[in-house]
């Protein structure tokens, strides 16, 4: 298996939880929380759940969104869950508390490599938190842990669809990119995660 040294992004949201999938899985993590920390070795990355437009800002503010954009183009895997999801989209919308779908313009807080229109909040704000199990390619079934979600819209044609819950999609991949917008870190399944070390 290739060298799993894993950045995991942890400036908000769920990366201990990720770090401790991965060390379940004899992965190593380095925590990347300021420009500085992008010196240190790791070879792939995990973007965590949480609030994209603050993890977005926070990127955008500490000087680290071209050098990640970067080294995705260079090829690094690069696995984002939820908000992390969000951040690797090329095309952003969101549904407002009035059911209304409007545009998201400010891309220069997130990464944008991932040719896909992931919508925010796309149950709405309230919902898009629940509980499933549902076939992933390869996998099978896994367990899905949906919290205040998006979904894919609309992926590109050399995108790969991994799964569908609901007729939405929830999962992709995309060469060294894969997004999930459930929290797979939040269940038991290790597949997902092992599937990314295997990238
Ligand atoms: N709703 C959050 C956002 O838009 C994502 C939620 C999550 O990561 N669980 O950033």
């Amino acid at each position: 298996m290739a060298s799993q040294k894993v950045g995991v992004l942890a400036v908000q949201g769920a990366f201990a939880e990720h770090e401790a999938m991965l060390a379940k899985l004899g992965a190593e993590t380095v925590q990347l929380r300021q420009a500085s920390d992008l010196e240190k070795p790791f070879d792939r990355l995990i973007l965590p759940g949480g609030e994209s437009t603050s993890q977005g800002r926070v990127l955008r503010d500490l000087g680290m969104l071209d050098t990640l954009r970067q080294r995705i183009a260079d090829g690094m895997p690069v696995f984002g869950t939820c908000a992390g999801l969000i951040l690797l989209a090329q095309r952003i919308d969101e549904v407002n508390g009035d059911g209304s779908v409007v545009d998201e313009q400010h891309n220069s807080t997130w990464l944008a490599t991932l040719p896909v229109t992931v919508r925010r909040n796309a149950y709405g704000r309230q919902l898009g938190s629940f509980h499933t199990v549902a076939p992933f390619e390869r996998l099978g079934e896994v367990p899905m842990t949906f919290i205040r979600a998006p979904f894919i819209t609309q992926a590109d044609s050399e995108v790969q669809v991994l799964s569908v819950v609901n007729d939405n999609i929830v999962a992709v991949r995309y060469g060294n990119q894969l997004g999930v917008s459930f929290h797979p870190e939040l269940d038991e399944s290790l597949e997902i995660h092992r599937m990314f070390l295997s990238f």
